[in-house]
């Protein structure tokens, strides 16, 4: 099958965003130069990741882990797949595991988002998956830092390279138009606690952020986030 040919994307060093999987994936530098990924886009886009690797001369197989920042299915959607055909592993919070086996199911999205999520439900729904371990506040996977950022989720967590000062924030942050942009509020299970759960990322001097929706941005996102919060923490 043809495949849509995308621009490769190098953030910044050993880090690579995949472009059209929604939510972005990143193919990121986690030990002495060996990849991981961080999400997995929605469902049947492990043709487009595939082909991604194969511009910067990797295969699937290449991918040690999947480090998964929540449990929702433009992040996990192809989690299973990458599992049983490449033998990827996946992590994800340990709060968040019972919702990709299929154990649990989490309520539909507020206002009007719910309302398509129940007509068209049936249609946005994973491969259900029973991940290889999962992660806790603290934990570090390689050089990367694991932050348990609850809210968006009950395990959402953020990924922290201190080398670079590199936040991959999941939902947990986003950006939009070169701006941060707070957890959504109809998406988010409990948003009060999603923009609590940003001081733990404010305590660490975040230059460069890579978020699951919006552009990377890079430099000063400390200062921003420390500005926008003052706004945000009456939302
Ligand atoms: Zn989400």
């Amino acid at each position: 099958m043809l495949c849509q040919v995308f621009a490769v994307v190098e953030v910044l060093s050993g880090v690579h965003r995949v472009d059209g999987v929604n939510a972005n994936t990143y193919i990121v530098d986690y030990v002495d130069g060996e990849k991981i990924l961080i999400d997995t886009g929605m469902p049947r886009s492990i043709q487009k990741i595939e082909h991604y690797l194969s511009q910067i001369g990797l295969k699937p197989s290449d991918l040690k882990l999947a480090v998964l920042t929540h449990c929702h299915i433009d992040h996990v959607g192809c989690a299973a797949e990458l599992g049983k055909r490449f033998g990827i592993k996946t992590l994800i919070g340990e709060e968040d595991s019972h919702y990709v086996t299929g154990e649990r199911r989490l309520p539909p999205p507020k206002g009007l988002a719910g309302v398509g999520f129940r007509l068209f439900g049936a249609f946005l729904s994973f491969e259900p998956f029973k991940p290889h371990a999962t992660l806790r506040d603290g934990e570090s996977v390689g050089k990367l830092r694991i932050i348990h950022t609850p809210g968006h989720t009950p395990g959402s967590i953020c990924v922290f390279d201190a080398e670079t000062a590199t936040l991959f924030s999941g939902d947990a942050l986003l950006s939009s138009k070169g701006e941060l942009k707070p957890p959504s509020p109809s998406f988010s299970l409990n948003h009060r606690e999603a923009i609590h759960s940003l001081e733990k990322i404010m305590d660490l001097e975040v230059e460069n952020l890579c978020p699951g929706h919006g552009e990377p941005l890079l430099g000063g996102v400390g200062r921003k986030l420390g500005l926008a919060y003052e706004k945000w923490k009456n939302l």
